[in-house]
Protein backbone atom coordinates (compact mmCIF):
# COMPACT_ATOMS: atom_id res chain seq x y z
CA UNK A 1 0.00 0.00 0.00
CA UNK A 2 1.14 3.49 -0.92
CA UNK A 3 2.22 5.50 2.25
CA UNK A 4 -0.16 8.38 2.90
CA UNK A 5 1.21 11.45 1.27
CA UNK A 6 2.27 14.39 3.25
CA UNK A 7 1.36 18.02 3.02
CA UNK A 8 -1.14 17.70 0.58
CA UNK A 9 -3.62 21.00 0.49
CA UNK A 10 -6.66 20.01 -0.58
CA UNK A 11 -9.38 22.13 -0.62
CA UNK A 12 -7.99 24.97 0.93
CA UNK A 13 -8.18 28.26 -0.59
CA UNK A 14 -4.72 30.22 -0.23
CA UNK A 15 -4.19 33.84 -0.22
CA UNK A 16 -0.55 34.88 -1.31
CA UNK A 17 0.77 38.56 -1.17
CA UNK A 18 3.82 39.35 -3.61
CA UNK A 19 2.92 36.52 -5.96
CA UNK A 20 3.96 37.94 -9.11
CA UNK A 21 7.57 37.06 -8.92
CA UNK A 22 10.10 36.00 -6.25
CA UNK A 23 9.79 34.36 -3.49
CA UNK A 24 5.48 34.79 -3.69
CA UNK A 25 5.48 33.39 -7.17
CA UNK A 26 7.58 30.32 -5.84
CA UNK A 27 4.95 29.85 -2.79
CA UNK A 28 2.01 30.40 -4.72
CA UNK A 29 3.04 27.15 -7.10
CA UNK A 30 4.16 25.29 -4.44
CA UNK A 31 1.00 25.71 -2.49
CA UNK A 32 -1.18 24.95 -5.64
CA UNK A 33 0.87 21.44 -6.00
CA UNK A 34 -0.37 20.67 -2.89
CA UNK A 35 -3.71 21.09 -3.79
CA UNK A 36 -4.65 24.30 -2.59
CA UNK A 37 -6.81 26.92 -4.98
CA UNK A 38 -4.44 29.99 -4.93
CA UNK A 39 -5.54 33.36 -4.89
CA UNK A 40 -1.62 35.34 -6.95
CA UNK A 41 -1.94 38.75 -5.49
CA UNK A 42 -0.43 41.48 -6.98
CA UNK A 43 0.28 45.20 -7.11
CA UNK A 44 1.23 46.42 -10.58
CA UNK A 45 2.65 43.31 -12.18
CA UNK A 46 -0.81 42.30 -13.64
CA UNK A 47 1.20 40.26 -16.39
CA UNK A 48 3.57 38.18 -14.58
CA UNK A 49 0.52 37.50 -12.40
CA UNK A 50 -1.30 36.27 -14.77
CA UNK A 51 1.45 34.08 -16.24
CA UNK A 52 1.79 32.20 -12.48
CA UNK A 53 -2.04 31.72 -12.83
CA UNK A 54 -1.28 30.00 -15.92
CA UNK A 55 1.86 28.00 -14.93
CA UNK A 56 -0.50 27.23 -11.78
CA UNK A 57 -3.44 25.88 -14.22
CA UNK A 58 -0.88 24.24 -17.20
CA UNK A 59 0.07 21.82 -14.17
CA UNK A 60 -3.25 21.10 -13.33
CA UNK A 61 -3.81 23.38 -10.20
CA UNK A 62 -6.39 25.83 -9.48
CA UNK A 63 -5.45 29.95 -9.29
CA UNK A 64 -6.60 33.21 -9.71
CA UNK A 65 -5.31 37.05 -9.54
CA UNK A 66 -6.36 39.70 -7.49
CA UNK A 67 -4.72 43.25 -7.04
CA UNK A 68 -4.42 45.64 -4.40
CA UNK A 69 -1.45 47.97 -2.53
CA UNK A 70 -0.88 46.36 0.68
CA UNK A 71 0.04 49.77 1.99
CA UNK A 72 -3.27 50.95 1.13
CA UNK A 73 -5.56 49.88 4.52
CA UNK A 74 -8.81 50.32 2.74
CA UNK A 75 -8.09 48.71 -0.18
CA UNK A 76 -6.21 45.90 1.40
CA UNK A 77 -9.52 44.99 3.85
CA UNK A 78 -11.95 45.22 1.22
CA UNK A 79 -10.56 43.09 -1.55
CA UNK A 80 -9.88 40.22 1.20
CA UNK A 81 -13.50 40.75 2.48
CA UNK A 82 -14.50 40.20 -0.68
CA UNK A 83 -12.18 37.34 -1.47
CA UNK A 84 -13.88 35.62 1.58
CA UNK A 85 -16.89 36.75 0.25
CA UNK A 86 -16.27 34.88 -2.76
CA UNK A 87 -14.76 31.65 -1.66
CA UNK A 88 -16.93 31.60 1.84
CA UNK A 89 -13.60 31.47 3.19
CA UNK A 90 -9.62 32.02 3.53
CA UNK A 91 -7.74 28.96 4.88
CA UNK A 92 -3.97 30.58 4.21
CA UNK A 93 -2.39 33.80 4.15
CA UNK A 94 0.83 33.91 3.12
CA UNK A 95 1.93 37.67 3.86
CA UNK A 96 4.92 37.93 1.43
CA UNK A 97 4.58 41.62 -0.43
CA UNK A 98 7.53 43.63 0.88
CA UNK A 99 9.98 46.05 -0.64
CA UNK A 100 13.28 46.26 0.47
CA UNK A 101 14.78 50.25 -0.03
CA UNK A 102 18.45 50.54 1.59
CA UNK A 103 20.85 53.51 2.65
CA UNK A 104 23.22 54.56 5.49
CA UNK A 105 21.28 56.16 8.31
CA UNK A 106 22.20 59.54 7.43
CA UNK A 107 20.77 59.62 4.01
CA UNK A 108 17.68 57.75 5.44
CA UNK A 109 14.45 59.97 3.90
CA UNK A 110 11.22 59.93 6.10
CA UNK A 111 9.15 59.33 3.08
CA UNK A 112 11.16 55.91 2.63
CA UNK A 113 10.91 55.18 6.29
CA UNK A 114 7.23 55.79 6.37
CA UNK A 115 7.09 53.64 2.43
CA UNK A 116 9.36 50.49 4.09
CA UNK A 117 6.50 50.33 7.23
CA UNK A 118 3.26 51.01 5.90
CA UNK A 119 4.28 48.02 2.80
CA UNK A 120 6.19 45.78 4.90
CA UNK A 121 4.64 46.23 8.56
CA UNK A 122 1.02 47.71 8.60
CA UNK A 123 0.20 46.19 4.82
CA UNK A 124 1.19 42.39 6.63
CA UNK A 125 -1.01 43.15 9.95
CA UNK A 126 -3.91 44.90 7.67
CA UNK A 127 -3.60 41.37 5.55
CA UNK A 128 -3.49 38.86 9.06
CA UNK A 129 -6.21 41.23 10.31
CA UNK A 130 -8.66 40.95 7.01
CA UNK A 131 -7.74 36.93 6.61
CA UNK A 132 -8.65 36.19 10.51
CA UNK A 133 -12.17 37.49 10.40
CA UNK A 134 -12.64 34.32 8.15
CA UNK A 135 -10.25 32.41 10.17
CA UNK A 136 -12.07 33.02 13.79
CA UNK A 137 -15.41 31.30 12.04
CA UNK A 138 -13.65 28.40 10.70
CA UNK A 139 -11.38 27.82 14.15
CA UNK A 140 -8.26 27.03 11.90
CA UNK A 141 -6.31 28.84 9.53
CA UNK A 142 -2.81 29.58 8.87
CA UNK A 143 -0.83 33.15 8.83
CA UNK A 144 3.14 32.82 7.67
CA UNK A 145 4.52 35.95 7.52
CA UNK A 146 7.89 36.34 5.10
CA UNK A 147 10.62 38.66 7.20
CA UNK A 148 13.89 38.83 6.80
CA UNK A 149 17.56 36.92 8.15
CA UNK A 150 18.32 40.79 8.22
CA UNK A 151 15.49 41.12 10.78
CA UNK A 152 17.58 39.33 13.50
CA UNK A 153 20.95 40.14 12.58
CA UNK A 154 20.61 43.79 11.27
CA UNK A 155 22.95 45.21 8.47
CA UNK A 156 24.86 48.19 7.92
CA UNK A 157 23.02 50.13 5.46
CA UNK A 158 19.51 48.68 5.72
CA UNK A 159 18.17 50.01 9.42
CA UNK A 160 14.44 50.79 7.94
CA UNK A 161 14.23 47.39 6.20
CA UNK A 162 15.41 45.24 8.80
CA UNK A 163 13.34 47.02 11.15
CA UNK A 164 10.24 46.62 9.30
CA UNK A 165 11.60 42.75 9.20
CA UNK A 166 12.25 42.40 13.11
CA UNK A 167 8.80 44.38 13.14
CA UNK A 168 7.09 41.15 12.10
CA UNK A 169 8.27 38.40 14.45
CA UNK A 170 6.57 40.83 17.21
CA UNK A 171 3.51 40.90 15.31
CA UNK A 172 3.72 37.08 14.31
CA UNK A 173 4.69 35.96 18.24
CA UNK A 174 1.56 38.16 19.67
CA UNK A 175 -0.79 37.19 17.08
CA UNK A 176 0.07 33.51 17.51
CA UNK A 177 -0.91 33.59 22.07
CA UNK A 178 -3.89 36.16 20.47
CA UNK A 179 -5.29 33.09 18.20
CA UNK A 180 -4.13 30.04 19.64
CA UNK A 181 -7.63 29.19 21.18
CA UNK A 182 -8.78 29.29 17.56
CA UNK A 183 -6.75 26.96 16.17
CA UNK A 184 -4.96 29.78 13.73
CA UNK A 185 -1.12 29.10 13.48
CA UNK A 186 1.19 31.97 13.03
CA UNK A 187 4.19 32.11 11.75
CA UNK A 188 7.43 33.43 10.33
CA UNK A 189 9.61 32.47 7.32
CA UNK A 190 12.90 33.64 7.69
CA UNK A 191 14.95 33.86 4.48
CA UNK A 192 18.33 34.27 3.96
CA UNK A 193 20.09 35.60 0.46
CA UNK A 194 17.49 34.72 -2.25
CA UNK A 195 17.90 35.51 -6.39
CA UNK A 196 15.15 37.41 -6.63
CA UNK A 197 14.84 40.68 -8.45
CA UNK A 198 15.22 41.82 -5.10
CA UNK A 199 18.81 41.13 -4.56
CA UNK A 200 19.64 41.07 -8.55
CA UNK A 201 20.95 44.75 -8.08
CA UNK A 202 24.27 43.57 -6.42
CA UNK A 203 27.53 43.92 -7.43
CA UNK A 204 29.55 40.28 -8.12
CA UNK A 205 31.78 41.56 -5.63
CA UNK A 206 28.75 42.07 -2.77
CA UNK A 207 27.25 38.72 -4.17
CA UNK A 208 30.46 37.16 -3.48
CA UNK A 209 30.87 38.48 -0.31
CA UNK A 210 27.78 37.63 1.10
CA UNK A 211 27.93 33.94 -0.29
CA UNK A 212 31.09 33.62 1.81
CA UNK A 213 29.12 34.26 4.87
CA UNK A 214 26.44 31.73 4.16
CA UNK A 215 27.82 28.44 5.71
CA UNK A 216 25.89 26.16 3.09
CA UNK A 217 28.25 28.04 0.52
CA UNK A 218 25.50 29.09 -2.20
CA UNK A 219 22.40 31.99 -2.32
CA UNK A 220 18.64 30.15 -1.92
CA UNK A 221 16.70 29.45 -4.71
CA UNK A 222 12.72 30.56 -4.36
CA UNK A 223 12.25 26.90 -4.08
CA UNK A 224 14.06 26.66 -1.19
CA UNK A 225 11.50 29.05 0.55
CA UNK A 226 8.55 27.80 -0.63
CA UNK A 227 9.30 24.21 0.76
CA UNK A 228 8.87 25.74 4.18
CA UNK A 229 6.41 27.25 3.35
CA UNK A 230 4.56 24.47 1.97
CA UNK A 231 5.28 22.55 5.37
CA UNK A 232 3.79 25.84 7.44
CA UNK A 233 0.39 25.35 5.34
CA UNK A 234 0.05 22.00 6.19
CA UNK A 235 -1.86 20.30 8.27
CA UNK A 236 1.17 18.57 9.39
CA UNK A 237 2.57 21.74 11.23
CA UNK A 238 -0.55 22.55 13.11
CA UNK A 239 1.08 22.23 16.68
CA UNK A 240 3.91 25.11 15.25
CA UNK A 241 2.88 28.25 16.06
CA UNK A 242 5.01 31.57 17.16
CA UNK A 243 7.90 30.28 15.75
CA UNK A 244 10.58 31.70 13.28
CA UNK A 245 11.35 29.32 10.54
CA UNK A 246 14.93 30.06 9.16
CA UNK A 247 15.67 29.15 5.18
CA UNK A 248 19.17 31.13 5.22
CA UNK A 249 21.99 27.88 4.56
CA UNK A 250 23.05 28.95 8.42
CA UNK A 251 23.52 32.41 7.83
CA UNK A 252 22.04 33.17 11.47
CA UNK A 253 21.52 29.69 13.81
P1 LIG B 1 10.36 40.82 -5.29
O1 LIG B 1 10.89 39.85 -6.28
O2 LIG B 1 10.81 42.23 -5.33
O3 LIG B 1 8.74 40.77 -5.33
C1 LIG B 1 8.00 41.59 -4.48
C2 LIG B 1 6.53 41.27 -4.62
O4 LIG B 1 5.82 42.10 -3.68
C3 LIG B 1 5.96 41.57 -5.99
O5 LIG B 1 5.00 40.59 -6.31
C4 LIG B 1 5.30 42.93 -5.80
O6 LIG B 1 4.17 43.12 -6.64
C5 LIG B 1 4.82 42.84 -4.36
N1 LIG B 1 4.64 44.14 -3.75
C6 LIG B 1 5.61 45.05 -3.46
N2 LIG B 1 5.05 46.15 -2.91
C7 LIG B 1 3.72 45.92 -2.84
C8 LIG B 1 2.61 46.67 -2.36
N3 LIG B 1 2.74 47.90 -1.84
N4 LIG B 1 1.37 46.11 -2.43
C9 LIG B 1 1.22 44.89 -2.95
N5 LIG B 1 2.21 44.12 -3.42
C10 LIG B 1 3.45 44.64 -3.36
O7 LIG B 1 10.68 40.33 -3.80
P2 LIG B 1 11.21 38.93 -3.21
O8 LIG B 1 12.69 38.97 -3.22
O9 LIG B 1 10.49 37.79 -3.81
O10 LIG B 1 10.78 39.12 -1.68
C11 LIG B 1 9.52 38.69 -1.21
C12 LIG B 1 9.51 38.86 0.31
O11 LIG B 1 10.60 38.15 0.87
C13 LIG B 1 9.67 40.32 0.76
O12 LIG B 1 8.86 40.56 1.88
C14 LIG B 1 11.15 40.39 1.13
O13 LIG B 1 11.38 41.41 2.09
C15 LIG B 1 11.38 39.01 1.68
N6 LIG B 1 12.77 38.57 1.64
C16 LIG B 1 13.47 38.50 0.45
C17 LIG B 1 14.78 38.05 0.46
C18 LIG B 1 15.61 37.92 -0.78
O14 LIG B 1 16.81 37.65 -0.67
N7 LIG B 1 15.05 38.07 -1.97
C19 LIG B 1 15.40 37.71 1.68
C20 LIG B 1 14.66 37.79 2.84
C21 LIG B 1 13.35 38.22 2.81
P3 LIG B 1 4.25 43.90 -8.07
O15 LIG B 1 5.43 43.31 -8.80
O16 LIG B 1 2.96 43.63 -8.72
O17 LIG B 1 4.48 45.34 -7.74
Amino acid sequence: MAAPSMFRLDGKIALVTGASRGIGRACAEALASQGALVIVHYRSGEDAAKGVEAAIVAKGGKAETCAFDVADTGATETAIEGLIKRHGRLDILVANAGISIDGLLLRLKDDDLDLLFHTNVRGAIVCARAATRSMMRTKRGRVIFVSSVVGETGNGGQTAYAATKAALLGAAKSIAREYASRQITVNVLSPGFIDTDMTSSMTDAQREALVKAVPLGRTGSTADVAAACVYLASDEASYVTGQVLRVNGGMYV
